[in-house]
């Protein structure tokens, strides 16, 4: 890697989709983003094919997978385990670590080394380099990582919260942070992250000490398709007294739970209209989706005693006005008071949408996971950098 690479590449590939973005980090410059989907339907038998389609869109902006610039590959993983805690250089080693993972993720992480190992094809000897959405939340303490169940179970079945989403969480507390004019160990933030899929996480100067999903993405919030938390014994009664199978109650609390659960829509602005035409399965999943939100502020101002500033991200977080007003009323006795007028300006940057007299500041901050993950991947090209 020579200082004249600057350029990174972020592969995020799903099991029918493959996302990248083509990063300048000298000045964060997008220089080209786009999507190739139904990989395995017609056209792109797989992510190989998928991968060349990108090479090509690549080349045709100017900067193909063979350009010189190109200083490092950084590939979104779902899932690090325990194993992995940090952005990680790959080699054959963390390949056969990472298949290892793949019970505890065997719907994201196959899909994920299909895109590692085709790029690790195309470009071999270009540093490549693992970025978890797991990371983040290894600081969580045991008190709260641990589920109550008998422990040599846990143990042996790797059953404990890992929380999703991390380079979200870091990304956002950090700029939330430098909103209020502070380092990021400077202050305590509750991050909610509320896109199709939605966590929320307390994080204390810089650390996450908590965050709502926990074995899978299933845990915690409401989501646009999965229930969030429910009493586990619902399974055991859908099984028993339901007749589904294991797949089938999987399918049930992943895809049709959640607001397309309780109301057919999952998109927050279908919701709202709806809403506005007087439609009362659209009115509940709303109050179901913000009551949840007001349970884990209070949860995680608990947590972590004293909170700085509550920070709303992702499509939902970002954009809708009445999911924030809804989800921080009557929180007055926390020092949560949002202002109704900032609150409904719509705008970009990150911003400050509580109450001039309010303690807790109340932010709505644009989350970056592309940049988040070339910023990673690159600073550690950047160590490896052969002498
Ligand atoms: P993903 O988890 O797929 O990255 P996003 O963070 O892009 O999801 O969030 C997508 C969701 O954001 C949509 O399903 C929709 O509910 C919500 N959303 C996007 N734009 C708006 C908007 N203007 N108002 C309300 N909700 C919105």
């Amino acid at each position: 890697m020579k200082p004249s690479d600057t350029r990174a590449l972020v592969l995020n590939s799903g099991s029918s989709s493959l996302k990248y973005q083509l990063i300048d980090m000298a000045g964060h410059d997008r220089l080209a983003s786009g999507i190739v989907e139904r990989i395995g339907e017609g056209p792109v038998a797989d992510h190989g094919e998928a991968l060349r389609i990108v090479s090509g869109e690549l080349a045709a902006a100017g900067s193909g997978l063979d350009d010189e610039r190109l200083a490092v590959i950084g590939h979104r993983v779902v899932h690090g385990g325990t194993r992995f805690t940090e952005p990680t250089l790959i080699d054959d080693e963390v390949v056969a670590e990472l298949e290892k993972l793949v019970p505890l993720a065997p719907l994201h992480n196959p899909a994920n080394i299909a895109g590692i190992q085709v790029a690790r094809t195309l470009r071999p000897g270009l540093p490549q380099v693992a970025v978890f959405d797991t990371a983040f939340h290894a600081t969580i303490p045991e008190a709260a990582a641990r589920y109550a169940v008998d422990a040599a179970t846990a143990d042996r079945f790797g059953i404990r919260r890992y929380g999703f989403h991390g380079t979200s969480h870091a990304y956002v507390s950090r700029a939330t942070a430098a909103l209020l004019g502070k380092a990021p160990d400077e202050v305590n933030v509750i991050v909610l992250h509320l896109g199709n899929g939605a966590s929320a996480s307390a994080v204390e100067r810089g650390r996450c000490v908590e965050t709502s999903m926990g074995l899978t993405p299933l845990e915690g919030l409401v989501m646009g398709t999965r229930s969030g938390d429910i009493d586990p014994a619902v399974v055991f009664h859908l099984a028993r007294t339901g007749g589904m199978s294991t797949d089938e109650i999987d399918t049930l609390l992943n895809k049709r739970s959640g607001l397309v659960g309780l109301c057919g829509d999952n998109d927050m602005r279908e919701i709202a209209r709806r809403i506005g035409e007087g439609d009362e399965s659209a009115r509940l999943a709303f109050d179901v989706y913000c009551h949840r939100i007001r349970k884990y502020v209070g949860a995680y101002t608990a947590v972590l005693g004293e909170v700085d500033a509550i920070a709303f991200t992702a499509g939902v977080g970002e954009n809708s006005a009445a999911v924030r007003e809804a989800s921080t009323q009557n929180l007055r006795a926390l020092g949560v008071e949002l202002d109704p007028v900032l609150n409904a300006v719509r705008a970009r940057s990150p911003r400050i949408v509580s109450a001039a007299g309010s303690r807790v500041a109340v932010a709505v901050v644009p989350t970056d996971e592309e940049l988040e993950i070339a910023t990673q991947a690159y600073s550690l090209a950047a160590q490896n950098r052969p002498k």
